[in-house]
């Protein structure tokens, strides 16, 4: 059976620090799927076909990297595409503590899911889209710290 894992995100937009969390990866797993989790109720910065787009264009040289948008549960997106491991990037013990709450929620509804969690480099530790947005926002340069397939 091949290994299959799912990286969730917004990726409003895709930061340098994903692409890493994804490229270190590939070596775990037969493939990997970056999904999109697309919530009705929430504001993006970027539309879904500018982030689905970015994510293709980040990872065109990566056979075993597919991307996908998904409403709901990750772990209904899971069952779905035959997935059994969540990829996380961990910055900092905030994520950490968020991440692993997440993780024992899912876990305690589906028991063969497991979290798998990847440390940031150091020099990526500070990025999140969060901060992205804002620089671009504020007119400021925010291309060193976005993915390798974001053109603005
Ligand atoms: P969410 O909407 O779930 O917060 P994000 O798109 O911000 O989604 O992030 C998706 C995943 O990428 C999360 O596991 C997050 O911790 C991780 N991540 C975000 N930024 C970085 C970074 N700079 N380095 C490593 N992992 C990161």
């Amino acid at each position: 059976m091949s290994r299959i894992a799912i990286f969730p995100g917004s990726f409003d937009p895709i930061t340098k620090g994903h692409e890493d969390i994804v490229r270190r990866a590939i070596p775990l797993f037969d493939e990997i799927i970056v999904a999109i989790g697309v919530n009705s109720s929430k504001n993006y910065m970027y539309s879904l076909e500018q982030r689905l787009q970015w994510i293709k264009a980040t990872f065109s040289d990566c056979k075993s990297v597919k991307v996908i948008q998904y409403e709901g549960l990750t772990i209904e997106a899971c069952k779905k595409h035959q997935v059994k491991f969540i990829l996380r990037g961990l910055r900092n013990s905030n994520d950490y503590e968020y991440e692993k709450s997440i993780a024992m929620m899912n876990q305690a509804m589906s028991k063969d899911i497991e979290t798998i969690y990847l440390n940031t480099q150091p020099e990526y530790a500070a990025i999140s889209s969060t901060i992205v947005r804002d620089i671009i926002k504020n007119q400021g340069n925010a291309l060193p710290f976005l993915a390798s397939g974001v053109r603005l």
